[in-house]
């Protein structure tokens, strides 16, 4: 890894710290509400909890980790909107944390010539089914680029 990768990977180390990354670089002005543009903004987070797996027979056979999640509230009257720092990019709906996202793109952006998606898999530590799906949504991401 080289001294510049290894400083782009220790910024970050925190979901927070992405969250903090994507926030000022998508609103450098403040958050605004995506559905009326307003800039009374709250944010708050929600607690994680565990979700019961159950089988056929309505028996929990197994419980899942519902991460807590970094959300934000429009003030005004009659909107209310909720939104997170991912919506409307890349990273909605993936499920995977911030840091998994940020951590792959920084291996990509720094691979020579290029990463391989098992590559990544070693790298970030996720499944390879996570690391492939990674791997060509941000190949995609950055042939919309050049
Ligand atoms: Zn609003």
């Amino acid at each position: 890894m080289s001294a510049g990768l290894i400083e782009v990977l220790a910024q970050f180390e925190t979901e927070e710290a992405c969250i903090a990354y994507l926030e000022a670089a998508r609103w450098p002005d403040g958050v605004r509400c995506p559905a009326c543009g307003g800039g009374n903004i709250s944010k708050f987070t929600t607690r994680e909890r565990r979700r019961a797996v159950r089988d056929a027979q309505g028996s929990v056979t197994d419980t899942r980790r519902i991460p807590s999640r970094h959300l934000y509230q429009c003030g005004k009257d009659g909107c209310r909107y909720q939104f997170s720092s991912t919506a409307g990019t890349a990273f909605e709906r993936s499920h995977l944390p911030l840091q998994t996202w940020f951590r792959a793109l920084a291996l990509e952006l720094n691979a020579n010539p290029r990463l391989s998606a098992r590559q990544l898999e070693r790298e970030l530590g996720v499944s390879y089914a996570t690391a492939w799906f990674l791997h060509h949504r941000i190949r995609e991401a950055l042939k919309n680029l050049r």
